[in-house]
């Protein structure tokens, strides 16, 4: 008997079992998996309907709830008429929308980028940007965009974030099971399973391409955790912004390079536009070259006429952290025989992501190599515009910032996602048909001012009770699992006040966002909530990247204070934040409140997310708010800074923070009528819907994004391929022709305006004559200019104008360019004259970045 047991070992396989839905709820799988529903309300009313606890429990996923539904609740749906005929209203809805294509012609775009913020049940971003990707995803479906997006998979995503008890972070990486995603594999004609590979240190290393449908556009995503690689291999892509910079390499070799060859296998490798949405993606441009130079035939610099034509490269902040940068010698290891692969010395490589190529220990940066390999770059807002330029201004030696040919788009939010269903029903009912497909449109927002104040009071304070009550019940719950007392818990729980004004501070936990500058000087802001009469509320919720000790610092001083006597239940922080926590977030506070170090806010989103829905904002003028910001819709800390000294700064900002709030913002809200009601503070709220909230929507980002660069560059795209690349030839032959000869042109003669001696008068003319020793360069390939600035300190020069000389004979060689002009200012000067190479097949001055000083 004995023996036996002992041979009986377990023996397991492995089996997956579907889930059998009844036939008259089939179609819930449909919409269950295409996340489109994330931005119906009534589809997520119909899940919600089905069983709400526990599609809560399950973190709002759908695939996951119907895996579980009960025989018996499923059976309680199948007779119930009234469900049955909603679900089929939106399936008809959803049917219609799916079966639009996208208009012919109209360009076609591959975006990539690290990640995606689509959904809580999605763990494939950390933030903004990843939320910004997801939104315009949901907006490029919503307006028929052509375009397809790439990312990677991740097992364990960004992690989960949990406070101990005494204020430290827990990062948790729960994995996520695929087969409750809304994530198909991509197969191919044969039936197998899509799989590409890329070359890391001389393995290979495969991903299988799965698809995410987000509407009507799809999102191809890799995924290396699978059977046919090494265990460090798979671990790849198990997580979103971990490991060290070795591993951010690999990741970002495997999104670029093997994202184009994902499109490739896919037979999609004729995009118009290639949008590289920070520089994480940026190696997708290498890949392109080598395609054309190994299929096309191409030369290297043609085929970099060609990738530069029709690339777009945003650029998502000034801060350090998010621009990555690889060691040469890192780099040499992992692309060593690529480099041989598209034809160049390994130094030609280097030079793409370097300032001097020469410098062995300067680190090779992605945002450098996408700027180099792409014709348009792009900021996320007009002051974030001005601030790229001055950083990448290294880049272009001999041209002034402002000169730069960087734009920008000030990003947006998707409206269906982010808008409450409360306002959403008024805003429809209210502005009318044709208000969704025309949401910058202000005339439809400023209906707004029709609508009584009753209304609009009533629905902020069902949003803030919903808020209340979220907090409320998470507080309880997290508490209890860090062990708090319960007596503490209870006296925290009846300290929250429905009717207190309620400030919201949600974003990611990085320092230069300054979440601790509330808390600079305790006293103050004590005396300040200290008031009954004026009950105030300060939720906090944000996470801090696991290798950001300073960012975990900050929570746990805030955990720390929320916990004092005087603050308890009046600022508290909420433990992993998430885009449905953003959601209750920027619908239920009164104010939404933003505090980071100037210039160092790209743009910001969440507030936008509030101004949506009638939330005011007070914020420093930067991104966003620099652009939105009006007197009558919110509160602003001023744009300059009043001292270089970083704490200094700082105590000033946060005593304008105590004396906004403590003699403007309560005031305001707390003087009411006898129904509770300060007419003052909604007129905020009127002006904040009717005049900022249209300008923040994906919608005019989309426009922006066509107007501005995407049509632009099909255009350029098209005309260089044309011809079998006719026109990318001419272009690299001119460029390399220009670039061979430059610095032969000489200055042989300046006849000027004699400013040396004398002042030039008012309404007297500034005259230049130059000649210059051409040696071999064309003079209609040389375009000579002069500048005129005024200093603004012992560094600062600030461009006034500029006048191109005209070229006015050719002797000898010698090329004569003259100019006489009216400065039509009065003051101090100081000008140059300089040589650019001048084209009519250049895209712009910088896409052949040579200039001379003479
Ligand atoms: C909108 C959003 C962000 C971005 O907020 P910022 O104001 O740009 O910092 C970050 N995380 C989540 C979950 C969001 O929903």
């Amino acid at each position: 008997m004995i023996g036996q047991l002992k041979d009986n070992k377990i023996q397991l396989k492995r089996i997956f079992i579907e889930s059998t839905l009844p036939d008259a709820l089939q179609p819930l799988k449909v919409l269950a998996n295409n996340i489109w529903w994330s931005w119906n309300k009534e589809a997520i009313a119909l899940f919600e309907y089905i069983d709400k606890e526990q599609y809560i429990a399950l973190r709002y996923n759908p695939v996951a709830l119907l895996e579980q539904l009960s025989p018996k609740r499923a059976e309680e749906l199948v007779n119930d008429k009234d469900f049955l005929q909603r679900l089929q209203g939106v399936v008809r809805e959803f049917e219609a929308y799916i079966a639009v294509s996208p208009e012919a012609g109209s360009p076609k775009i591959a975006y990539f980028s690290m990640e995606y913020g689509l959904h809580i049940s999605l763990r494939l971003y950390s933030g903004g940007l990843g939320v910004l990707a997801g939104d315009y995803l949901k907006e490029a479906s919503d307006d028929n965009s052509n375009m397809i997006a790439v990312g990677l998979l991740y097992r364990y995503g960004y992690f989960e974030q949990a406070i101990s008890l005494h204020g430290d972070q827990i990062n948790n990486f729960p994995p996520q099971k695929f087969t409750k995603l809304p994530i198909q594999p991509v197969r191919d004609e044969q039936g197998e399973w899509v799989k590409i590979s890329v070359g890391l240190k001389g393995r290979m290393v495969y991903a299988k391409v799965w698809e995410l449908k987000v509407g009507r556009i799809s999102l191809y995503l890799l995924d290396t955790d699978i059977d046919e690689n090494e265990w460090h291999d798979r671990s790849l892509t198990h997580q979103l912004y971990g490991g060290d910079n070795e591993h951010r390499l690999r990741q970002e070799i495997l999104l670029g390079i093997g994202g184009i060859r994902a499109l490739r296998a896919l037979g999609y490798d004729d995009a118009d536009i290639y949008h590289c949405n920070e520089g994480h993606a940026a190696f997708l441009n290498l890949e392109r070259l080598k395609n054309y130079i190994q299929h096309e035939g191409m030369s290297y610099e043609m085929a970099l006429e060609t990738v530069r034509s029709s690339s777009l490269f945003t650029t998502h902040t000034p801060v350090p952290a998010g621009h990555d940068y690889f060691h040469e010698d890192l780099l040499r290891e992992y692309l060593y025989s690529y480099a041989a692969e598209l034809g160049i010395e390994w130094s030609r490589f280097v030079a793409l992501g370097k300032i001097d190529p020469h410098n062995h220990d300067e680190l090779f940066s992605m945002s450098h190599l996408a700027i180099r390999l792409s014709q348009e770059v792009n900021g996320v807002s007009e002051l974030h515009g001005a601030v790229s330029q001055k950083m990448f201004k290294v880049l272009y030696p001999g041209y002034h910032p402002e000169e730069l040919h960087l734009g920008y788009v000030t990003n947006s939010v998707h409206y269906p996602t982010w808008i409450a269903k409360e306002w959403n029903d008024l805003y429809l009912e209210t502005f009318g048909n044709g208000f969704l497909r025309d949401q910058s449109n202000k005339e439809y927002w400023r209906k707004i001012h029709n609508v009584p104040s009753e209304q609009i009071m009533g629905i902020r304070r069902k949003l803030k009770a919903r808020l209340l009550d979220y907090v409320r019940e998470t507080m309880q719950e997290d508490l209890t699992r860090r062990g708090e007392n319960p007596r503490s818990i209870f006296e925290l729980i009846n300290a929250i006040k429905d009717n207190a004004l309620v400030i919201g501070f949600a974003r990611r936990f990085a320092t230069y966002k300054r979440a601790h500058l509330l808390f600079t000087n305790l006293e103050r802001l004590s005396s300040i909530v200290s008031n009954s009469d004026r009950p105030i509320i300060f939720l906090f919720a944000g996470k801090a990247h696991p290798a950001d000790g300073g960012g975990q610092g900050l929570i746990k001083h805030i955990i720390d204070v929320s916990k004092r006597p005087e603050f308890r239940g009046k600022v508290i922080f909420l433990e992993n934040y998430n885009m449905e926590m953003a959601k209750l977030l920027v619908q239920g506070v009164d104010i939404w409140l933003n505090t980071p170090t100037r210039p160092k806010e790209a743009s910001g989103t969440s507030g936008m997310k509030a101004a949506l829905n009638g939330v005011m904002n007070f914020s420093v003028l930067d991104g966003w708010w620099a652009e939105g910001y009006r007197p009558d819709a919110g509160w602003a800390l001023p744009l300059e800074r009043t001292y270089d000294n970083q704490d200094l700064q700082n105590e000033l900002d946060a005593e304008s923070i105590y004396n906004i709030l403590e003699f403007d913002i309560l005031p305001t809200y707390y003087e009411q009528d006898e129904n509770g009601i300060s007419e003052k503070w909604v007129s905020y709220i009127r002006q904040i819907i009717a005049e900022v909230a249209p300008d923040f929507t994906m919608k005019r980002m989309l426009d922006h994004y066509y107007e501005r660069f995407y049509h632009k560059l099909a255009q350029r795209g098209r005309a260089l391929r044309a011809d079998n690349y006719a026109g990318a030839r001419q272009v690299a032959k001119w460029k390399h022709t220009m670039e061979q000869r430059w610095d032969r042109i000489e200055l042989a003669q300046a006849d000027t305006f004699d400013s040396d001696n004398r002042a030039l008068q008012v309404g007297e003319h500034f005259y230049a004559d130059l000649k210059l020793y051409l040696n071999g360069v064309s003079a209609e390939d040389v375009g000579v200019e002069v500048v005129f600035f005024s200093r603004v300190d012992e560094e600062v020069l600030k461009l006034q104008f500029k006048e191109e000389l005209e070229l006015k004979e050719v002797k000898d060689g010698v090329a004569t360019y003259h100019c006489e002009l009216d400065p039509k200012l009065a003051g101090v000067y100081e000008y140059g004259f300089r040589a650019f190479p001048k084209s009519g097949q250049l895209a712009h001055r910088q896409d052949l970045p040579l200039v001379k000083w003479l």
